[in-house]
């Protein structure tokens, strides 16, 4: 099949030995690439403790990876999360995919543990590794500016090697696999870095139709005001979301004690216009470019962050949040985790968080000092042990991101069915409640959104199958990617066929949490959405969730989603999907 070379590298970092397997074409069509065939081979895995060596870190390309194929470069990163205990998946940008696919080969799974602190390098057909013992607390802009000229950099910094659990691992310095604690998963393996340079060219079967695939896609992103509008992603960034959000009422403010930031306004897109005067830069392959540095070279939050490091622990210093941004991206550690902490210690300390005691908190999450020490286990650990759970905002242990689930029902459905903890990138309803694309839905109602979210689910795992980004979504379907794919791999397929595959891929890692014990138990949003209001005003009311409603339709996803009513996987939907082989 043209698009994948069909090779996986597999590094052992205890023995130090490489070895290249040939992947069967067949499984590529089953499970497309990135996320699909990450998980294929992490699944038999998964009962293993995260830090356990044999415990695979995977990275994987996609078929449209290092083609003409607009946004298609990501690389899906995958493993046993240390933060939830879940399967940990993250789409992360940057250069890697493009240089692994260019050195031939589709991905890199590493198992083992090496003797001191070590890097991977790759260069076509040449693999070595190296002592990196000199790069020991390195931060990830430091490993980037050193290891650069060897080609793709993805690395951890000082956070993963102090245990923080949501610990990330940065690409090219400025791109972050952020969520679920993959930084951590590669020091338990003493990995420092991996290089990868190539110089190959990606197969493609029929480049005049690819050709038209791309046209096809540019054109409705050009036609999209949500991408390429006056105040979309292209010309704003995700900064964009800040007022959209804000407006709604559903800005997580003060441990999403509050839906409304009254600061708001100074903290906005426009905000960081002028204080910055930033340029646009972004993925390798991608004409969007959505994200922003500022003329001084200071990288810019997006939305997510702005909202934790603002709202979210009541801080209207913009600076600030410029600097906490810094201050993780360095570290290498999630910011939507970072943010939710320091919101979730405040609340149970009382402290009011200044500009220099946000600083100084994170700096001690990073290096594992003082009372930041405490906080890199993340919120809920750290609720927990201070005999306060609930005051945890998150699900299955993942700290919440910037949409207020009083304010966009699905996405209280979407945070407790994600299969990584909560999360906005496994399902958006936000798209349909808010920026009411592609069909607009009530925001404050449950109705149709068990199937809003199942259906976004699977077609999210196929974006992340194909490494994709999710961005381009807002204005073309799977129908051009369909095309796409069939230019690029020969494999004549329909946006119905992928989005069943999406459907077998999202089973699958549900199948993987059910074989750590994951259960409906888990799937459940903390109390306070139920019993207290957010902040209701200009003519918007944001009531407490009615649980019943919640579980009912939590009930009706379960059945759509071919589980039972303990939320665990039906043999008879393992088997339409092609998967009973793995009950
Ligand atoms: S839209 Fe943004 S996140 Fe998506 S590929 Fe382009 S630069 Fe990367």
């Amino acid at each position: 099949m043209t698009g994948s070379w069909g090779r996986i590298l597999f590094f052992d970092l205890s023995s130090g030995e490489h070895r290249y397997e040939e992947i069967d074409s067949d499984i590529c069509r089953f499970w497309i690439g990135g996320k699909g065939l990450a998980g294929y081979y992490l699944f038999q895995e998964m009962t293993r403790s995260w830090k356990d060596p044999a415990m695979p870190l995977v990275f994987m390309t996609g078929p449209l990876t290092g083609t003409l194929a607009p946004a298609s470069g990501r690389t899906c990163v995958m493993f046993k999360s240390p933060l939830t205990g879940t399967v940990g998946d993250c789409s992360v940008g940057g250069s890697l995919g493009w240089q692994l696919k260019k050195a031939g080969i589709d991905g890199l799974i590493i198992t083992g543990r090496s003797r001191g602190l070590c890097g991977i390098e790759i260069s076509d057909g040449t693999v070595s590794t190296e002592d990196a013992g000199w790069l020991a607390g390195a931060s990830t802009d430091e490993l980037y500016e050193r290891l650069k000229r060897k080609g793709a950099v993805a690395g951890i910094g000082p956070a993963a090697e102090n245990g923080v659990l949501f610990a990330s691992i940065m690409v090219d310095g400025a791109f972050t696999a952020g969520r679920g604690g993959a930084g951590l998963v590669s020091a338990s393996k003493n990995l420092k870095y991996i290089t990868v340079s190539g110089t190959g060219k990606v197969p493609v079967h029929d480049s005049e139709r690819l050709r038209k695939a791309n046209e096809d896609i540019r054109r409705l992103v050009a036609a999209t005001p949500a991408l390429t509008g006056e105040h979309g992603l292209q010309n704003c960034g995700t900064a964009a979301l800040y007022d959209l959000i804000s407006s709604r009422r559903m800005m997580p403010t003060s441990n999403f004690r509050r839906t409304y930031f009254n600061k708001a306004s100074s903290m906005n897109s426009h905000a960081y216009g002028d204080a910055y005067n930033p340029k646009r830069y972004g993925c390798k392959g991608c004409h969007i470019l959505c994200k922003r540095v500022g003329e001084d070279g200071t990288h810019l939050p997006e939305y997510e962050t702005m909202s934790h490091f603002s709202s979210l622990i009541e801080n209207e210093n913009l600076r600030a949040v410029t600097e906490a941004n810094r201050i993780c991206n360095q570290a290498g550690m999630d910011t939507i985790s970072a943010g939710a902490t320091l919101a979730c210690f405040s609340e149970i300390t009382g402290e009011k968080l200044t500009p220099y005691r946000i600083t100084e908190l994170l700096i001690g999450m990073a290096s594992g000092k003082g009372k930041g020490s405490e906080l890199g286990q993340g919120s809920y650990l750290f609720a927990e042990s201070k005999g306060c759970p609930e005051l945890s905002m998150s699900v299955k242990g993942m700290e919440m991101p910037g949409y207020d689930p009083r304010g966009a029902y699905g996405m209280a459905l979407g945070y407790v069915t994600s299969t990584r903890g909560a999360c906005h990138l496994r399902a958006y309803p936000i798209s349909h409640e808010i920026l009411r694309k592609p069909v607009a839905t009530d925001r404050f109602s449950f109705a149709g959104k068990a199937r809003i979210v199942k259906i976004a689910e699977d077609m999210n795992a196929v974006i992340d199958s194909l490494t994709a980004c999710k961005f381009l979504f807002f204005g073309c379907s799977l129908e051009e990617y369909a095309s796409a794919y069939s230019a690029v791999t020969g494999n004549e397929t329909s946006a119905q066929d992928l989005l069943k595959t999406g459907e077998r891929i999202y089973f699958r890692d549900r199948m993987m949490n059910a074989k750590c014990g994951f259960t409906s138990e888990d799937d459940d949003l903390p109390p306070r959405f139920f019993s207290e209001e957010g902040s209701s005003g200009n003519g918007i009311e944001i009531l407490p969730l009615n649980r019943e409603e919640f579980l009912e339709t939590r009930s009706k996803y379960y059945r759509i989603r071919g589980l039972n009513l303990e939320g665990c996987p039906l043999r008879s939907k393992a088997k339409e999907l092609g998967l009973e082989h793995l009950l």
